[in-house]
């Protein structure tokens, strides 16, 4: 008969939950992983760039494994359109010459290999994984959450639940910790998934991530986007191409369907796209997702509880997304670890209260890069520019935001994550160096 009860629940085998899943069960708890795909990372946004800073300050064994990588990431290309042609490129935010290919700002990856390694490490280290279930409910005995219902019916108990569940955090409103995310800060995304031969990449994007601006007359951006561009990933043997939209804008509006599309169509048109891309694409996919990249800007969504009794809440479902480049697995791993150590002392003391685990929040609350992750405004300042119609204006704002401008809001916390590691060991920067190496050779 399967077990029913357990220390720890993991709700989701994304990219954070196999972190607190895989921690937990080395401290010898009891630990189950639920997973409603049938694959860890198969419902997760189909592939992304994790940027270096996640996996320097992310778990140890992340960095010090061999994840399975995509391709390495040297700049961002900023392309200015016009007329649907590229007027001006910023490309200030690479890694100069001498030090390419030896660092690189991030790395690609495609969700479903990444998340089922991740996932792999924590079965290894006695974690239970139950993929194609769905925990539909939680189990509440007066404030305290003791488990979860799945869609199978059947009542799974715990000591501490972690709700890894990503954006749509039901489980979180069901427990009566948060409520869900408001539209305002939900961003939908359509991904193009194409084909492309390496030497094509290697040939047009380089090392590059590349995103399109243009003014919204321009007709290539969706209406509602505070700040959207158009952005092309690259990976081994295809590129990833997204246009986002929110779901609701400041001022009420809601968008029409359909929208994304449109402007795809107009992207398509563009000299870029037919000179560079079209000849040598084939289209293999289109995806939705969403992400509440602006839960962190909204300050009653950005104090919404991370814990309750019984219950913690780790990356998207914390509402940890990154406001700017949407790059939330660093916070996701980031929380994950916390959150982990947390319910470990929580476990070993006997005490799954809020009152000892809000601990937690005032943990992440000190985290040197999640806080500046969450609060960076560039990508909805940006919306004023594209209001104003003042492509000067958007030029600058872009610089600061995707160009070399965005180490105002960063270096500062980097750095000081940098310092904070090399405290607690100063030989940390060695197995950085090493990092860089070997993640460049797992690419090649
Ligand atoms: C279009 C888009 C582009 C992005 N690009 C980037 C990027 O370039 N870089 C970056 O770092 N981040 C990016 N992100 C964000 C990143 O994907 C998330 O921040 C990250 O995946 C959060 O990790 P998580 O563990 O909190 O949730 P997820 O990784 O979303 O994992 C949640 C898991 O829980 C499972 N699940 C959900 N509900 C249940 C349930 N009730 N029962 C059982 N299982 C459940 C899901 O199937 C999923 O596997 C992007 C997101 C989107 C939408």
């Amino acid at each position: 008969m399967a077990r029913k009860d357990y220390d720890v629940i993991v709700v989701g085998a994304g990219f954070g939950g196999p972190v607190v899943a895989k921690e937990c069960a080395e401290a010898g708890f009891s630990t189950l992983m639920l997973e409603r795909a049938a694959t860890p990372g198969q419902k997760v946004i189909s592939s992304c760039t994790i940027p270096f800073y996640g996996f320097l300050f992310g778990p140890e064994w992340i960095m010090n494994g061999n994840p399975p990588i995509e391709r390495p990431v040297s700049g961002i290309r900023n392309n200015f359109i016009r007329n649907g042609e590229t007027y001006k490129i910023d490309n200030s935010f690479r890694i100069p010459k001498p030090f390419w290919p030896h660092f690189a700002i991030g790395y690609t990856v495609y969700c479903r290999p990444f998340c089922t390694w991740l996932a792999d490490r924590a079965v290894e280290a006695g974690a239970e994984l139950r993929t194609s279930v769905t925990a539909v409910d939680v189990i509440k005995e007066g404030n305290s959450v003791k488990g979860v219902i799945t869609d199978k019916g059947e009542e799974l108990r715990c000591k501490i639940l972690i709700d890894a569940e990503g954006v749509q955090n039901i489980l979180a409103k069901k427990a009566g910790v948060r409520d869900i995310f408001r539209p305002e800060t939900i961003e939908l995304c359509l991904i193009y998934d194409f084909e492309m031969k390496k030497e094509h990449i290697d040939r047009v994007c380089g090392y590059n991530i590349e995103y399109f601006w243009s003014m919204p007359d321009e007709g290539m951006i969706a209406p509602l986007g505070d700040g959207s561009a158009v952005y092309i990933f690259t990976y081994r043997d295809s590129i990833h191409m997204t246009i986002g939209q929110f779901l609701k804008s400041d001022d009420g509006r809601v968008p029409a369907e359909k929208v994304l599309d449109d402007y795809y169509q107009k992207f398509f048109q563009t000299e870029c796209w037919q000179k560079n891309f079209a000849p040598y694409v084939k289209l293999r996919a289109k995806i939705w997702d969403t992400c509440a990249i602006y839960a962190g800007l909204y300050e009653d969504q950005r104090n919404m509880p991370t814990y309750g009794d019984g219950i913690l809440l780790i990356g998207d479902s914390a509402g940890l997304e990154a406001s700017a480049i949407a790059d939330g697995v660093p916070s996701a791993w980031f929380s994950a670890e916390i959150a982990a150590q947390c319910a470990i002392e929580a476990l070993k003391a006997d005490n799954t209260s809020a009152v000892f685990l809000c601990r937690y929040e005032e943990r992440l609350r000190k985290h040197p890069l999640i806080t500046a992750l969450i609060t960076d405004p560039h990508r909805k300042d940006l919306a004023k520019a594209l209001k104003s119609g003042n492509e000067a204006e958007m030029e600058r704002r872009v610089n600061q935001g995707w160009g070399i401008g965005m180490l105002n809001h960063f270096a500062f916390p980097v750095i000081n994550a940098g310092i904070k590691s090399i405290l607690k060991n100063p030989l940390v920067p060695l197995r950085w160096l090493s990092m860089f190496r070997r993640y460049f050779k797992l690419y090649g």
